[in-house]
């Protein structure tokens, strides 16, 4: 059995294949399958006078999702999808499908998610989660390379390591536990053992808001380095980003195609360095205090605004133009089409609405920013508008920190934290930084901090017993996927997604 990714090996060769049946279209004697198989897709092509009548009839019926084996030959076309197609001489079909609920035409956002096992057919979610696969794989290829081990941490915890306000919390035998919101400390441990290590896991936050990059179950990569300091895992950070953006690049072209990605915007990612703005002045950068190549933020804003407005009214007189087309005698299938793209324009129009009503907030938002607060998801937008590539902020002031972030001895206020924030207004992605390793000092966090101390002990060991300076940093792998494949939303990035309101299928 021949996979469709391996058909240009077997040019003007019959072999047999098998798949799922995505989409079928009918000429006069003659059927256009377009089959998937997971590895590909690819067309294939029924003619009446080539195959039994039988089988002619059997084309004809295929109904979308039906599984079947085909043999055929195998032509080069340079035209169609993969570059090969297949000249079908017999069809078995392996599994009837029925009424498949998932047709061509646009769905609402509900109803694809309550089909999100039957939804993850779609083409776009199988490019979806093909660059997650290779993210993944970059990532692994990345730190072994580096001489990182990859060790793992525990699921169920007995401590809450940066407070408990977002913990699911769970019990373990009749004890009270946690589903670990960060296997950072753990990790910790294991550098002092190991060196250098990552984790990889599965990590839960309640995070009780819908927003586009917030799951409550998701996948961190945590490396945690001894003998390393913020500025040491800040080139670290940058040298992993660039590695994994390069890597996907190369190796998903098909997969981002697909995903209509506009590649531009990575075009500097491995030339230029990501710029490194302390905290202090990225908050000035919000504030439009400061100007980069000779513009302020809010400049930038009401320029994106315009642009914005123009769009939308561009496409509403394209909707208009479709809408009078449609509303001539036309046949089915060209209807249809206009249909689809009606429906397609009037979700881009609301799209593009919505960011004309998000960009006057963000300008309000900006201009009310107060110094010593963590930055929101819009300030994090305005300060990567500035730049085309990854940004990291650094030098955070303590009090908004976890408490086992390293205070900056010049700067006692000051915690040497990084955040590295993604463009596109796909926001923060990696946090990290160095950490505390002044015993008195922690143990006035763990108290100012409230929390229970004797959970703690064990951490504290790690300052007694040969303690050195250490940095670390955690990715999160979804925001990664939803920035390089530039979905709107998380949701799309991990196969059954959990959020605030979603826990089936
Ligand atoms: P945010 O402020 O954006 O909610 P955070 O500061 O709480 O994020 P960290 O604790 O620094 O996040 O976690 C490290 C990384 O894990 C983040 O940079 C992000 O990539 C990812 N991450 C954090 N929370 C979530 C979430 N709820 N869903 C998906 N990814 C997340
Ligand atoms: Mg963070």
């Amino acid at each position: 059995m021949i996979q469709i990714k391996d058909f240009k090996g077997f040019e003007g060769q019959t072999i047999e294949t098998q798949g799922w049946v995505m989409n079928k279209r009918s000429g006069k004697g003659i059927e256009f399958i377009i089959l998937r198989d997971g590895s590909g897709f690819a067309q294939c092509i029924v003619s009446e006078e080539n195959v039994s009548p039988a089988t002619f009839d059997r084309a004809k019926r295929l109904s979308q999702e039906t599984s079947v084996k085909l043999s055929g030959k195998i032509i080069k076309d340079d035209k169609q999808i993969g570059g090969y197609e297949m000249h079908v001489d017999d069809i078995e079909i392996i599994g009837e499908s029925v009424d498949y609920p998932i047709s061509n035409k646009e769905h609402g956002i509900e109803f694809l998610m309550d089909n999100r096992h039957l939804w993850l057919r779609s083409k776009r979610q199988w490019a979806i989660l093909k660059i997650r696969n290779r993210i993944i794989l970059s990532i692994h290829n990345f730190f072994q390379k580096e001489g990182f081990i990859q060790t793992d941490s525990p699921i169920f915890t007995g401590n809450a390591a940066e407070g408990s306000t977002t913990l699911f919390s769970s019990k373990y035998y009749d004890q009270d536990a946690y589903l670990a919101q960060t296997g950072q400390l753990y990790g910790e441990a294991m550098a002092m053992a190991m060196g250098k290590i990552y984790t990889f896991g599965p990590t839960f936050r309640a995070e009780k808001s819908k927003t586009r990059r917030h799951l409550s179950e998701f996948w961190m990569i945590e490396p945690e380095m001894a003998f390393f300091d913020n500025d040491m895992n800040m080139d670290l950070i940058e040298n992993f980003i660039k590695h994994i953006v390069t890597d996907v690049l190369e190796n998903c072209k098909e997969e981002l195609e697909i995903l209509e990605r506009n590649l531009s915007v990575f075009k500097n990612i491995a030339k230029l360095r990501f710029p490194r703005l302390t905290y202090d002045e990225a908050v000035k950068i919000i504030k439009g205090e400061k100007t980069i190549n000779g513009k302020k933020s809010t400049d930038i804003l009401i320029e994106d605004l315009a642009e914005v407005k123009a769009q939308i009214n561009n496409k509403k007189a394209e909707l208009q133009e479709k809408e009078k087309e449609i509303a001539g005698g036309l046949k089915k299938g060209v209807k249809n089409f206009i249909q689809n793209k009606i429906d397609q324009l009037k979700n881009e129009i609301s799209d593009l609405e919505i960011v004309e009503k998000n960009i006057p907030q963000w300008l309000s938002s900006a201009e009310n920013f107060r110094y010593g607060n963590d930055f929101g998801g819009s300030d994090e937008t305005v300060i990567t508008r500035m730049f085309d590539v990854p940004v990291m902020v650094y030098n955070w002031p303590h009090e908004i920190k976890a408490f086992y972030m390293k205070r900056d001895k010049a700067m006692p206020e000051m915690a040497k934290g990084v955040d590295v924030l993604a463009p596109e207004g796909y926001g923060e992605i990696v946090g990290g930084g160095e950490r505390e390793t002044d015993l008195n000092l922690l143990l006035s966090k763990i108290e100012e901090h409230k929390l229970p101390l004797k959970e703690f002990e064990w951490y504290l060991d790690l300052r007694k017993y040969g303690s050195v300076p250490h940095s670390g940093f955690g990715l999160g792998l979804e925001r990664t996927v939803a920035w390089i494949c530039g979905t709107q939303h998380i949701r799309e990035t991990i196969p059954f997604p959990r959020y605030y309101g979603r826990l089936h299928p």
